[in-house]
């Protein structure tokens, strides 16, 4: 029979009658004659409840049980799902990670699924089980330990199942209709898209367009996996959604295809640290160990020795981050006067594969920001990407701004 892969995020089964709506969906593609693999996230609300408990408990949480908590609420919607199936009359099964067992590295919180054997889930396939219902978001270590994948990491398990089965298609079903020009709930004025090349949603992915985890489309890209993102509230069509597939010639006429934001960063600044070879490596190597996502970094022009190095990171890891430098400077490794962290910071980015080739894409993005008086703090730049960080206050107006700028309310 002929594999596919449906995935249900929180909203989708954020209630009893949402998961049976989501299971009626299931039902009729069992009636087609698939075998279906149904990857579910927790709850609504559910993870990040469970992730306050976790920081509430220990600020500075050992990973192994904030990944014992947190992969929780996954396993209460694979078992819901599964009993709303069997009352419809659907033969289905729930698995969690380690069941499958979906195998990962043991780098807990933010682990990679290495290998997915499909035996125990095709065995079941074989007697007669329709669905298997796999509880998203976590796998387990070479210790044996409960891992998960990082936020938004069920998106990330589905599309490694339809990797490991080759399933026909991975559905990715959420709260919006597809992958639109920007989020949405930010601006009214943003379009659906029809495709989107790998490339760009790989960008936007990781630049915070959270519709799907950015790893979810490096194994979509990587294995071939034909991707759909589309709502779970709509009707079902063969047309709905978003396709994400291998760029097209169309895709290269419009210099930006989207603008992403990530609301939560923060822009750390060590004041004078002296600049010698090898203070890189002595500030980084320290917060790379500490597991701090370093993102931006500049280093500012050098006056007697001594220079300013700023960078920036998600605002929850900036504890993390102080900690590893602070250690750093107690130890001797580096110097620096003072340690300055800026919280109400956001980033802002524009993407698109056009800019390969047409130019003036950053010109615009910087006028367009500065005719709004958005001061830009820092920027970041890529083959097909621009990014700033400003202040959080301007989020909104940002977005909007460059996505009229670039005119991507004609987009299709
Ligand atoms: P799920 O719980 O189904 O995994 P997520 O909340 O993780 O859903 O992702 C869907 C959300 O992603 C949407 O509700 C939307 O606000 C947000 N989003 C951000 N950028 C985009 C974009 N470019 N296109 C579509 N949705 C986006
Ligand atoms: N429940 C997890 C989260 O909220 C995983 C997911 O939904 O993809 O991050
Ligand atoms: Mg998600």
């Amino acid at each position: 029979m002929p594999v596919l892969v449906m995935k249900f995020g929180g909203t989708s089964v954020a209630t009893l009658d949402r998961i049976k709506r989501a299971a009626k969906r299931v039902g009729l593609e069992v009636a087609k004659g698939y075998d279906v693999i149904v990857i579910v996230s927790a709850m609504s609300g559910k993870t990040n409840e469970l992730v306050g408990w976790v920081n509430e408990t220990s600020p500075l949480y050992d990973a192994r049980e904030y990944d014992a908590v947190v992969s929780s609420g996954e396993n209460v919607t694979a078992g819901l799902m599964a009993l709303t199936l069997q009352e419809m009359g659907v033969p289905a099964r729930s698995w969690q990670g380690w069941q499958v067992p979906v195998k990962t590295t043991d780098a807990h919180a933010n682990a990679r699924i290495e290998e997915i054997p499909p035996e125990n889930i095709t065995a079941k396939f074989g007697e007669g089980m329709k669905v298997a219902v796999v509880a998203g978001f976590q796998g387990i270590s070479p210790e044996g330990r409960i891992t998960t994948l990082g936020r938004g990491g069920s998106d990330t398990t589905a599309v490694a199942f339809a990797a490991a089965f080759e399933a026909e298609r991975c559905d990715i079903y959420t709260d919006v209709d597809g992958v639109y020009t920007t989020d949405p709930r930010i601006s009214s004025k943003a379009r659906k898209l029809h495709k989107i090349s790998f490339e760009e949603m790989l960008e936007l992915a990781s630049l915070g367009a959270k519709v799907l985890q950015t790893r979810s489309v490096e194994l979509a890209m990587r294995y071939k996996v034909k991707l759909r993102v589309l709502s779970s509230f709509e009707e079902p069509s063969d047309e709905a959604g978003t396709l994400v597939c291998d760029e097209e010639e169309s895709m290269e006429n419009r210099p930006v295809s989207g603008i992403a934001y990530s609301r939560d960063e923060a822009k750390m600044t060590l004041i004078s640290v002296a600049d010698r070879p090898g203070i890189a490596a002595a500030i980084f190597g320290p917060l790379s160990d500490a597991g701090v996502n370093v993102d931006m970094i500049i280093q500012n022009i050098s006056e007697e020795g001594r220079t300013d190095m700023t960078f920036s990171c998600p605002t929850d890891q900036v504890l993390r981050a102080q900690k590893a430098l602070n250690e750093a400077k107690a130890n001797g490794d580096i110097n620096f006067h003072d340690l300055v962290a800026d919280t109400d910071v956001c980033k802002v980015s524009a993407v698109g594969i056009g800019m390969r080739s047409q130019s003036g894409v950053a010109a615009k993005m910087f006028k367009t920001l500065s005719d709004e008086g958005i001061n830009i703090k820092v920027i970041a730049t890529s083959e097909i990407k621009i990014s700033v960080l400003i202040d959080r206050k301007y989020l909104e107006l940002a977005v909007q701004s460059l996505h009229d700028a670039f005119e991507l309310e004609k987009a299709t």
